[in-house]
């Protein structure tokens, strides 16, 4: 049952990806170099590596997620660090990884908490938005409970940023001119394309069916690292109220899920490494425009806000245009 959704899932990501690889020039078919690109699920998600030339085999890069969500990031895998630390055992790898998450913690007021794997847990949209769980809606009591209870550290909002920046320091170490690494919704672009010309990045469409189109391409030189958090992604519709994997710590609920006003449903951060970047969606995501945006401007990072009645909201760093599709770049 897992399997089969997950393989979908794949299928469906090579799918797009592959339209995109296409219409940015980068396949032979389209007439340029050919680039070694793998898929792989890891992280439980999709992660797609495209490689420029033989500096390094996507199989490797993937491998190092693989190795990295069992062996350290993942609590569910028995014996990684970060289960052995929710277990009482720590170790100064995981103390330095939560140490940088609560100085996001502190910079974005409590939006920001890798301490609520019991929250995740009692709401479990993973296990319901994959039907593998029955939707039941918390009670306040047991939400308040969850609250207090902050001994189950969850690095999901952060470990693709994490991966990303060790994929970046091995391909530091070798001659690769060119890459691009997709880690679900988090992704590297890296050095230069074989024609020179910027990378394009799609940000999914978050009110189309299944999330499948694109809402708008960023285009961006190499050395950039990309993330988007959205309520489009893991979520259940209850009695016109959508339920999503991105909890705000505050109120214990999917943020945004108790209001009815203008909210966001994506979140897009650009950055210069991976942890800040996926840390930073999902707490400007939390946050909302008016305080996501200092947050942002705090880290150097730019922002790319899509609101619930189709609004885009950026930081000052970001060029807008609108031709034939939206594109956004830096200034
Ligand atoms: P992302 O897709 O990067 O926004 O990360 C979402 C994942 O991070 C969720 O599936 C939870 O495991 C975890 N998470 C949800 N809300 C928060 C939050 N406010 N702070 C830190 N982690 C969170
Ligand atoms: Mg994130």
């Amino acid at each position: 049952m897992i399997h089969l959704s997950l393989f979908k899932q794949l299928k469906k990501h090579v799918a797009v990806f592959s339209a995109f690889a296409c219409a940015s020039g980068l396949l032979t078919g389209c007439g340029s170099v050919t680039p070694q690109t793998s898929s792989d699920l890891v992280m439980d998600t999709v992660f797609t590596v495209t490689v420029y030339g033989n500096g390094a085999e996507p199989s490797e890069l993937l491998e190092i997620g693989k190795e990295l969500d069992s062996n350290v990031l993942s609590r569910f895998s028995e014996g990684s660090l970060v289960s052995d630390y929710n277990n009482g055992i720590t170790s100064d790898e995981v103390a330095a990884l939560v140490g940088r998450c609560d100085e996001i913690n502190e910079a974005s007021s409590g939006a920001f908490d890798v301490r609520l794997g019991a929250l995740a847990d009692l709401w479990d949209i993973d296990g319901a938005a994959k039907g593998e769980a029955e939707f039941v809606l918390p009670t306040e009591r047991e939400i308040e409970t969850a609250l207090e209870n902050k001994n189950t550290i969850d690095l999901g909002a952060a470990g693709k940023g994490i991966y990303l920046d060790e994929v970046k320091a091995a391909l530091d170490e070798k001659s690769v001119s060119g890459a691009v690494i997709s880690a679900g919704g988090s992704i590297l672009v890296y050095g230069a394309k074989p024609d020179g010309t910027p990378f394009k990045v799609g940000i999914k469409d978050p009110f189309g069916e299944d999330a499948s189109g694109t809402f708008g391409i960023i285009q961006i030189s190499g050395g950039y690292f990309i993330s988007t958090s959205g309520s489009y992604e893991r979520y259940i519709d209850l009695d016109g109220v959508r339920y999503h994997h991105i909890l705000d710590p505050r109120t214990g609920y999917p943020a945004w899920s108790q209001d009815t006003g203008v909210c966001p449903v994506s979140v897009t951060i650009i950055a210069n490494d991976g942890f800040t970047s996926d840390a930073l969606s999902t707490a400007c995501f939390v946050l909302g425009p008016d305080k996501g945006l200092e947050l942002a401007e705090q880290y150097g990072a730019e922002v790319i806000y899509i609101m619930n009645d189709g609004t885009v909201i950026t930081s000052d760093g970001i060029i807008t245009a609108n031709d034939n599709r939206l594109t956004f770049s830096l200034k």
